[in-house]
């Protein structure tokens, strides 16, 4: 697998290997610390691109609290044995001056709009700016046909996708589906600070979900997500910070009063468990 740490790098690998027939480039960004939720992604591109590559950037912008990008697990070493040892084709692992002062990259601020004032837009101001910064920065930068998301994040792929459409990127978004450890966590480089006591405890998001969309068409949705907060988020080492239900088309508010016939719903977790934030989130 290539490493490729400057925009010259990139651009001299892409021009190396567009000339292969049939040729798709399928491009997985992530920030590092790899688990089996990341490394699904890149299998699935693989299974249908002719090449994959993944991006390693821990996107200081994004982080709306300095102390939570220090924090932020960096392994690169370990990253790069995973990526080769499923054969990913080429790693973009660039500087944060390569991304940031290189004026090949530059882009203009993007007006998110509803998805920035609720949910994920509301708790971490300046989020997604920073999102669709770095996320147009890597698009101009890796050229991709099709870019291979995480559902894990809901917000965030809604957010792209409109990056994508407000732009005209000739590209593809794939939503995929959450990698969960054995009790229900969902995979997340955060998940390396919990201890494994909290990790254990960190099941019930899993239960509160799917209690709550086990339970579409019950009673109204106000009285199930009540519910599903009493009946599996009553731990004291839990901090709630929004448990919803919204429409999964677009991330809409819903009538609370009564369940929709033709809605595909999205119930959607934020909160802290031991100093972590963890965020998840299940549709149906
Ligand atoms: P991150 O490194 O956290 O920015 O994540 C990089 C990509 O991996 C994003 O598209 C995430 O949504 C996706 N991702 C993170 N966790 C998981 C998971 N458990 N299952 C599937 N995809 C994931």
């Amino acid at each position: 697998m290539e490493v490729l740490r400057t925009l010259a790098e990139l651009d001299n690998w892409r021009l190396r290997h567009s000339i292969a027939n049939p040729y798709s480039l399928g491009f997985v960004p992530t920030m590092g610390a790899l688990h089996e939720g990341h490394l699904s992604l890149i299998k699935t591109s693989q299974a249908i691109c002719s090449h994959t590559l993944a991006s390693i950037f821990v996107n200081p912008t994004q982080f709306n609290d300095p102390k939570d990008f220090e924090k932020y697990p960096r392994t690169t070493e370990s990253d790069i044995a995973a990526l080769q040892s499923i054969q990913c084709d080429a790693l973009f692992l660039p500087s944060v001056e390569e991304m940031y002062q290189n004026p090949l990259l530059s882009v203009e601020p993007f007006d998110i709009g509803y998805l920035d004032t609720i949910l994920e837009g509301a708790k971490r101001p300046g989020h997604y700016q920073g999102v669709a910064t770095i996320v147009e920065k890597l698009f101009k930068a890796v050229q991709p046909h099709k870019v291979f998301m995480g559902l894990k994040d809901f917000q965030q792929v809604k957010v792209v996708e409109k990056l994508v459409m407000a732009r005209k990127f000739p590209l593809e978004i794939i939503g995929c589906p959450t990698l969960r450890e054995a009790n229900g966590l969902a995979m997340s480089s955060r998940n390396m600070r919990l201890p494994e006591t909290a990790k254990e405890k960190a099941s019930c998001i899993y239960r509160c979900l799917s209690y709550t969309i086990e339970n579409k068409g019950q009673k109204t949705p106000l009285e199930i997500l009540e519910k599903a907060k009493t009946l599996h988020l009553n731990l004291p080492e839990l901090t709630l910070e929004y448990l919803e239900l919204r429409n999964a088309q677009d991330l809409s508010e819903i009538s609370m009063d009564k369940w929709g016939d033709h809605i595909s719903y999205v119930a959607l977790f934020a909160g802290w468990l031991e100093g972590v934030r963890l965020i998840d989130n299940m549709v149906g």
